[in-house]
């Protein structure tokens, strides 16, 4: 196994854009570390990297504290996991397995000896003699892996392996895989631009945007903690409420009406006078739910709810909202950051399924001031 350390990468293809732009990070041995971001945002560029399917324009990679920059990939002793799994149809499933131990030339008993091992981990005992055509896709997923076992390969590498599959195979493999990392402790580097998956499987998540590194957080730091604009976008889903506002005093003037910011908040937020307040959906709760004894925490306001939409465990109701003309047109101007469709003119609320909260009426909603961020529309930093 092997910790993966990456310096200064940066990947030019012609005299273009970086497609990777000065890229720092330290994978610890055994870590799971997802890659994530929008298409083109040079996460598969950056996996190429690691495995040397791709050369480095400047910068080092350090696999297990040696330098790799100019070493061929068959002497990283590292295994992709392909969208496709890249499995021999004419194969086995053993054979698929024992493929890596062939071309080594590994004599007959190693052979039987690691591909039962890997069997074993992989729960595949019964489907060796079967030809990938006749698995399902979450069993070809761990042929695929059964082959990086043999090998013993330092560290993991996936390329969006589930994007092929349907939703509820995905959620199932999605754990599958998840739990052979953790029995496996294999350093893991899996690219996703699906943040459901990025939040779900990795001990860290490293957040790209045009090539350049946004956040590397735990998945719950990332959501918590958002370090500017577009991680607090991208992460979360429904995705987060940004709502124009002007700061007075303590005093932030939303939509919603008045939220009071805590002095520290309102010390980081300093003399700008026009923001963007950053409210998940959940930050939200129907009025009539929250204890008395809590509300002081937060602001109690009233709103005519659009649309609801019930999902059992809880509900989403769209609110609409106006903004002043001017300070939205400010907004726009200022900000570089920020994407036409993230200023809504609605917000969406996250609800206890048990609400009463109705379409077409005025309600009244609680929102917890505790958890809101506030972010600069001209850098996109988040300053709480
Ligand atoms: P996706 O999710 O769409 O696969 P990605 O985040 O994996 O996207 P990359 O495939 O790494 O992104 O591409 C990053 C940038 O580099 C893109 O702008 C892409 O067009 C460019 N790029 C990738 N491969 C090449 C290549 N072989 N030649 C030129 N440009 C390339």
């Amino acid at each position: 196994m092997a910790s993966i350390d990456m310096k200064n990468i940066v990947k030019k293809y012609g005299d273009g854009f970086p497609a990777v732009n000065d890229v720092s990070m330290d994978i610890a041995d055994g870590e799971f570390m997802i890659l994530v971001g929008p298409s083109g945002c040079g996460k598969s560029t950056l996996l190429r990297m690691i495995v040397g399917l791709e050369d480095i324009t400047s910068g080092d990679m350090v696999i297990g504290g040696k330098k790799v920059n100019d070493k061929a990939p068959r002497d990283r002793n590292l295994s992709m996991v392909f969208q496709n799994y890249a499995l021999y149809p004419h194969l086995s499933v053993f054979e698929n397995i024992a493929f890596p131990l062939r071309l080594q030339k590994a004599p007959e008993d190693e052979v039987k000896r690691k591909v039962n091992e890997a069997a074993d981990v992989l729960e595949l005992h019964e489907h060796l003699q079967r030809k990938p055509a006749n698995l399902s896709g979450g069993q070809r997923q761990r042929v695929a892996m059964g082959r990086a076992i043999v090998r013993a390969a330092d560290a993991f590498l996936f390329d969006e392996p589930l994007s092929n599959l349907d939703a509820k195979l995905r959620g199932q493999m999605r754990t599958e895989i998840a739990r052979l990392q953790r029995r496996l402790g294999i350093t893991t580097v899996y690219v996703t631009h699906d943040q459901t998956e990025a939040m779900t499987l990795g001990d860290r998540v490293c957040v790209l945007r045009k090539g350049v590194i946004q956040q590397v957080a735990s998945p719950r730091e990332l959501y918590e903690q958002p370090v500017n604009l577009f991680v607090a976008g991208f992460i979360g889903s429904p995705p987060m409420n940004f709502l124009p506002a002007t700061l007075k005093g303590n005093t932030l003037d939303t939509p919603f009406g008045p939220i009071e910011l805590d002095d520290r908040r309102a010390k980081a937020v300093g003399d700008r006078d026009l923001v963007l307040v950053g409210i998940r959906p959940e930050y939200f709760e129907d009025a009539s739910l929250v204890e008395e004894t809590k509300k002081h925490v937060g602001s109690t306001f009233t709103a005519r709810v659009d649309v609801t939409e019930w999902l059992g465990d809880s509900q989403y109701a769209y609110i609409p909202y106006e903004a002043p003309a001017d300070v939205t047109a400010q907004l726009k101007e200022l900000s570089r950051e920020l994407d036409s469709d993230q200023l809504r003119t609605q917000a969406i609320v996250s609800i206890d399924s048990t609400s009463r909260i109705r379409e077409g009426r005025e309600s009244k909603f609680w929102l917890d001031s505790r958890k809101i961020h506030v972010f600069d529309p001209a850098t996109g930093d988040n300053l709480t």
